[in-house]
Formats: C-alpha cells, sequence, structure tokens
C-alpha cells in the first residue's frame, strides 16, 4: 500500500487553515520507520488566543451558532459523520501513518467514531431540563445550557476516536471548541477539521491547534476565557491541568487518564478463551491504551497451564508493518515511549519477575518492542503499580475470591476490570466490589458511543460517553418563577 498523501499542515482556526504567528514549525513522525513525515505548523500562546479569541466571538449571542436550531445541529454533526465515513479509508491511512496503529484498527476506530457522532448528533434536540415541584406558589425549571468554549487536549494512541468524541459531545451541547492534537499524532485531526469546514459549521465554531503539551497545552489550560479543558492522557499531565485550572478561572476539568486495570481469571473460565481475551485485553494497540488488562491476575489452579498458553499466544503474535493486514502489533508511538518501556521490563527482572518471553527491542527500524510476558509477578513490582503503556503482560496468581477483590484494588487506579467464570455470584462480586469506571464479565474492552466511560481515583474525573458524558459539557441553570397562588390571593 502506498502512503497517504498530507493535505494539511497548518493551524485551524475560524475555518481556515493559518500559518502560526511565530512562523515556527515542528516535525512529525512515522513511528513505524522513525522517519519524518512533514512539518507542522506549531501553535505558540498567540495562536492558542486567536484560537481562543474565534471560539469566543462563535458563541456570541446571536452568532450564528448561537441561533442555530439544535436540530440543525444534530444535521450538521450527522454530515460531518456522513463526511469521515465517506474519507474513511483514507483518515485511517494518515492515521496509521502519523500513529503506527495497524490498518484495520485504524479504520474500525474511524468507523466507530463515525457511530459516535451519530449517536450524539440523535441528542442534539433531546437534551431537556425538568420542571421540579417546590413549596410555595412558584414555578421551578431548569435548563441545560452549553458552558461556552471548550478545549479538548488529545493524546496520541487514539486521535480520530477522541478528537471525535470530544468535538461531538461539545457541539452537540452547542458549545464552542478548540482542540490540540497530541504533538506527535497532529495530522487526522487537521484532516478532520477540513471536513468541519466543508460540512458548513459557521466559522469559529471548532478550531485545531496542533502544537506541543508544555507550550499550547498549558497555554490552554491556564487560559482565562476557557469554560472546559476536557483532557485524555497521563496521570502527571493531569494533575498540571487541573492545578491550572485552579491558578487561572476555575473553568471545569474533565479528565481520563491513566490505568493498571485488573482482569481476574477464576479457575472454572474457559482457559483458552480467557487466554485470549487476556492477550488482546493487553497487547492490542502496542498496549498503548489506557484501559489496558495490565495486570492479570490468575487462580492458582489454572496459574501454569494459563502462563504457558499465554507465552506461546504471545510469541505468535505478528508484529512489523502495520499496513499488511496479516500484522497484530505495530510500533510504539515514539523512542521516548521505548525507553520508560525498556526501563520498566528491565525493573521487571532486577525485581525477581519472571521473563517468560519478548523483552527486546525488534527489527533494525521504528519504535518496535517484542511482545513481552512475565510471570510470578508481585503486587508491588514496578511492572504491577506502573503504567507500562507497551506490549508487556504481567501474570500473578491468586488463591481466593476475597483475596482477589482487596489486590485488585490495591493500585491509586480505577479505569476499568475484568472478570471470567462461570459463575454469576463471583462475577456479580468482583463488578460490586471493584473500583473501576467500567467492569467486564467475560469480555474485554467492549465500549460505543452510548457508554460512559471514566476513572475512579487517579484514573480520572467525569465520565465520557451516553448521557453521562453529555453532562460533563453543559451547565445546569434553574428558573423559579412566582406564580398566582393556590388561594388566588395577589
Ligand atoms: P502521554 O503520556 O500519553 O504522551 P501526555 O499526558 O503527555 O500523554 O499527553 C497528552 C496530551 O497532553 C498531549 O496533547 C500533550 O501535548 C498534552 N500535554 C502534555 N503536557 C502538557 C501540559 N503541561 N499542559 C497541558 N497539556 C499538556
Amino acid at each position: 500500500m502506498s502512503l497517504p498523501e498530507v493535505k494539511y499542515t497548518q493551524i485551524f482556526i475560524n475555518n481556515k487553515f493559518v500559518n502560526s504567528v511565530s512562523g515556527n514549525t515542528f516535525p512529525t513522525v512515522n513511528p513505524t520507520t522513525a522517519e519524518k513525515i512533514c512539518d507542522v505548523q506549531e501553535t505558540d500562546k498567540a495562536d492558542v488566543d486567536l484560537a481562543v479569541k474565534a471560539a469566543r466571538e462563535a458563541f456570541r449571542l446571536g452568532s450564528p451558532w448561537r441561533r442555530m436550531d439544535a436540530s440543525q445541529r444534530g444535521r450538521l454533526i450527522n454530515k460531518l459523520a456522513d463526511m469521515i465515513e465517506r474519507d474513511a479509508k483514507y483518515i485511517a491511512a494518515l492515521e496509521t501513518l502519523n500513529n503506527g496503529m495497524i490498518i484495520g484498527t485504524s479504520f474500525s476506530k474511524t468507523i466507530g467514531a463515525v457511530k459516535v457522532l451519530r449517536y450524539l448528533a440523535g441528542w442534539a434536540d433531546k437534551i431537556q431540563g425538568k420542571t421540579i415541584p417546590i413549596d410555595g406558589d412558584f414555578l421551578c425549571y431548569t435548563r441545560y445550557e452549553p458552558i461556552g468554549v471548550v478545549a479538548a487536549v488529545i493524546p496520541w494512541n487514539f486521535p480520530v476516536s477522541i478528537v471525535t468524541v470530544k468535538l461531538g459531545n461539545a457541539l452537540t451541547c452547542g458549545n464552542t471548541i478548540v482542540i490540540k492534537p497530541a504533538e506527535q499524532t497532529p495530522l487526522t485531526a487537521l484532516y478532520i477539521a477540513s471536513l468541519v469546514k466543508e460540512a458548513g459549521f459557521p466559522p469559529g465554531v471548532v478550531n485545531v491547534i496542533p502544537g506541543y503539551g508544555p507550550i499550547a497545552g498549558a497555554a490552554i489550560a491556564e487560559h482565562m476565557d476557557v469554560d472546559l479543558v476536557t483532557f485524555t492522557g497521563s496521570t502527571e499531565v493531569g494533575h498540571l491541568i487541573q492545578q491550572a485550572s485552579g491558578k487561572s478561572n476555575l473553568k471545569r476539568v474533565v479528565l481520563e487518564m491513566g490505568g493498571k486495570s485488573p482482569n481476574i481469571v477464576f479457575a472454572d473460565a474457559d482457559l483458552d478463551y480467557a487466554v485470549e481475551v487476556s492477550h488482546k485485553g493487553i497487547f492490542n494497540h502496542s498496549g498503548q491504551v489506557c484501559l489496558a488488562a495490565s495486570r492479570t491476575f490468575v487462580q492458582e489452579e489454572i496459574y501454569d497451564e494459563f502462563v504457558k498458553k499465554s507465552v506461546a499466544r504471545a510469541k505468535r503474535r505478528v508484529i512489523g508493518n502495520p499496513y499488511l493486514e496479516t500484522t497484530e502489533g505495530g510500533p510504539q508511538i515514539s523512542q521516548e515511549q521505548v525507553d520508560r518501556i525498556m526501563d520498566l521490563i528491565e525493573s521487571g527482572i532486577q525485581q525477581g519477575a519472571k521473563l517468560e518471553c519478548g523483552g527486546k527491542r525488534y527489527g533494525d527500524k521504528g519504535y518496535f518492542i517484542e511482545s513481552t510476558v512475565f510471570s510470578d509477578v508481585k503486587d508491588d513490582m514496578r511492572i504491577a503499580t506502573e503504567e507500562i503503556f507497551g506490549p508487556v503482560q504481567q501474570l500473578i496468581k491468586f488463591k481466593t475470591l476475597e483475596e482477589v477483590s482487596e489486590r485488585a484494588n490495591k493500585t491509586k487506579y480505577g479505569l476499568a476490570a475484568a472478570v471470567y467464570t462461570k459463575d454469576i455470584d463471583k462475577a456479580i462480586s468482583i463488578a460490586n466490589t471493584v473500583s473501576a469506571g467500567i467492569v467486564w464479565v467475560n469480555v474485554y474492552g467492549v465500549k460505543g458511543g452510548s457508554v460512559p466511560f471514566g476513572g475512579f481515583k487517579m484514573s480520572g474525573i467525569g465520565r465520557e460517553g451516553g448521557q453521562d458524558g453529555l453532562m460533563e459539557y453543559l451547565e445546569v441553570k434553574t428558573v423559579i418563577i412566582k406564580q398566582p397562588g393556590r388561594s388566588n390571593k395577589k
């Protein structure tokens, strides 16, 4: 397959592609080869100010966007979904170029983004308040209103999915938005910006500003005229964003961050099935998934067998060129990530876990790491406590339901969890007691536009997806009106 042509490399403000104020650019790289793809205009504080100003102007009372009927907003979002679907093959190829995601996943994530936008578009004219009975002669009702200028800070692992879910939520609720893609992966967000214009959204409603986190991201987080920051990324940066909100205008902050998700396999589970689902749960997208099944607890009766089968499966995993349909795993995103992962693998060996397979770099170009499996992992090892974000599976032994219920929660994170068993009581017990925003029973990773997703503890604040997700993008206003009394006295 020939590599896709890059069409947009400039900042998108007010429906126009423009150069940065400084004229600076930054390179974007293909992680499969470690070669530069092209240079992209770099957003600095001055460009953030221009983008926020455009978004504020588009949100002004009486603007075309504010005057637009909610049903028409829904139509525009559906139109954008149609265009993404029309160009899905190109968008998927561009995502694979910039991110290294295998082409099948890039394509299914792009189609998934189309579905999410259509789901959200349906909500646009169904956001409604309540009439609330209160004491006295009063009429009380609530209105759900847009918050204003939303800023979205996007990670590099699933650019199309995360750009579209944040954009879709913001626009469905009638907000305007400034989107900062991750510095590693700006290209698909810029292409989607061109579709926003083609779909007919008024200028300034959507703005896309590629640039570095500590510069453009920080300028967003501390901006006095941004009303909400919705962020997906590391817990470290989540701290910074919340601090910046506290130091500036107390903008609302929604955070979706890291995880160290327990994946609990009881002895009565279907063994081969649990091995396969657990394998995919950690190795999908080369482990670069916030909800990865990164702590697999296996009951002692089946532990040795589970390890043997998991190692055999990891050894069979095909990694390499992400454009080939037969490839299961592509590269890591960057040298920096490779270095972090290799350091954690080394720590696992040093701390006494058993390296069953992998553990080394793979190939002679690009950012590849072998599929790696550790057994005899103990709860306090770094590989069992820190988010690795790489193709590294941890197999941990447990004895009883009570014990694993407690150990599963011994983490600062609380994003996702899974349990495999034929015993409904065990499944419900884990589902009830685990601290996680989403729990899967006999499956892993299933999600959709209608499903609330987010973290307990240091995995997050707020939810993305479904009706709960929409609420993050709305203000609730209560209106109380004096009305004629029941006795009709004036
Ligand atoms: P990862 O560890 O997955 O690379 P990061 O949390 O570093 O995730 O990055 C996620 C997003 O946060 C990116 O868009 C990045 O540019 C942005 N970012 C990084 N540092 C900051 C910061 N100091 N302030 C605001 N945004 C930031």
